[in-house]
């Protein structure tokens, strides 16, 4: 079965239904002759298409075993329970996860100072879902009620690392008090890790970020220390209050891979960095398979972290940001790797392509479809200038800068778990 946003009628409530993977396209760099019409033809939602049969089956298995209504039920973890992360300190632990029947649960119990927790479920390469998510009193994630991940503000499903960052916009921070977590695998299982990264200090600290280059992958016209410093200065314009630093690295590997499949996947995971909060950013030549994909993100949010997870780190593409002299636009690659990063710390699009859907947070502007004046059935950077164009997470790259963040998107940022 193949699962897309298809099947599940999009409405003008529902909101960004690209929760698990961006594939962020783009004009050609200035005076590039104009592709932006084929290239929005395939930049459809694909969300993570393809479930196995089994993990089907397991979820039919859930329906018919799920019984009480937690949300209505008080909930307390046992005395054994965990207290999650170290007072004052951004912390990582792992859990073991066992898979039965019913997938995998684990209750952890969130202290009153706690401002951010990130969740990340693993199973090796298979896909992994939080079927269950909650708290006395509150269901966050719902697989059986939301299959999709359409419901905000998570849009959570399938990824090839299960992750979750809380908060996800202004009314998702956790409460103090047990968190139940189900985990389903469509692996053979039956063992995996939960990771929980814990903030219990205020935002802010440093972002470590490394380009990973790929194989021999070039950069014509200009250098990965060009890019390195580029990347930091779209950040800084955005005003973050964050520290970032940035590196270079290498990994043997095709600078050609598919968007997807396999080798994408290994690729994704190859980099282990000494600090494991450091998050790759590979640099690829192009995608063999779609050659006007600027980048793709490992989730929204991706398994930030964890290293050798499939959805650790993020892609970004070369080629497709050659001028018409075969340089590379490095400011705008330098953009796009901001977009990307935004994403696997947990940012959706501003505005998805058709001007209808949009991300979860309150302050920042929405363009309405009703801004297509072109009728070419999508909303480009141009015609939304005066509102969410100019953000680095609109949804296709623009005739101008895009680096303005709205002060929540700056917080969320700012909380991440990986920002020490
Ligand atoms: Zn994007």
């Amino acid at each position: 079965m193949v699962r897309t946003a298809a099947l599940v009628p999009l409405t003008s409530t529902s909101t960004t239904p690209t929760a698990a993977i961006d594939h962020r396209r783009g004009r050609r760099p200035r005076a590039w002759p104009q592709t932006l019409g084929e290239d929005v033809g395939e930049r459809a939602p694909r969300g993570l298409p393809h479930v196995a049969a089994s993990s089907l089956g397991l979820l039919a298995l859930c329906v018919a075993c799920g019984g009480s209504s937690p949300s209505e039920d008080p909930l307390s973890c046992p005395p054994s329970a965990p207290i999650v992360g170290v007072a004052g300190e951004v912390t990582t632990e792992a859990f073991p996860l066992t898979f039965g029947a019913d997938g995998a649960s684990a209750e952890l119990v969130v202290p009153e100072d706690l401002t951010a927790l990130a969740l990340v479920a693993e199973d090796g390469l298979e896909y992994t879902a939080f079927w269950t998510v909650q708290q006395d009193g509150r269901r966050w994630i719902d697989l059986d009620a939301d299959p999709d991940g359409l419901d905000a503000p998570f849009f959570h499903t399938w990824n090839h690392a299960a992750s979750l960052t809380f908060p996800s916009n202004e009314a998702s921070a956790l409460a103090r008090g047990c968190l139940r977590v189900e985990v389903l695998t469509d692996g053979p299982g039956p063992s995996g890790t939960l990771h929980v990264l814990t903030r219990r200090r205020a935002e802010g600290g440093t972002m470590r970020v490394d380009l990973v280059r790929v194989g021999a992958t070039e950069l014509p016209g200009s250098s990965f220390d060009t890019l390195a410093t580029e990347l930091a200065a779209v950040f800084e314009a955005t005003g973050l209050a964050v520290s970032i630093e940035v590196s270079i690295a290498a990994v043997p590997g095709d600078p050609f891979p598919p968007a997807e499949g396999e080798a994408t996947l290994r690729l994704r995971g190859s980099y282990r960095p000494a600090d494991a909060v450091r998050i790759p950013i590979y640099v690829i030549q192009g995608f063999v398979d779609e050659l006007d994909t600027l980048g793709i993100a490992g989730g929204i949010p991706g398994a930030n972290g964890v290293p050798g997870a499939a959805s650790a780190g993020v892609l970004v593409a070369v080629d497709p940001h050659l001028d018409e002299e075969g340089r590379v636009d490095v400011l705008t690659m330098a953009e796009t790797a901001a977009h990307e990063l935004g994403h696997q710390l947990g940012l959706f699009h501003t505005t998805e392509a058709e001007g209808l859907d949009h991300d979860p947070l309150g302050d920042t502007a929405e363009c309405p479809a009703s801004r297509d004046t072109d009728g070419d059935g999508v909303v480009s950077a141009e015609e939304c200038a005066d509102l969410d164009g100019g953000n680095l997470m609109f949804w296709i790259s623009g005739s101008f800068p895009q680096r303005e963040l709205s002060p929540w998107q700056r917080r969320l940022l700012a909380l991440s778990p990986v920002v020490r």
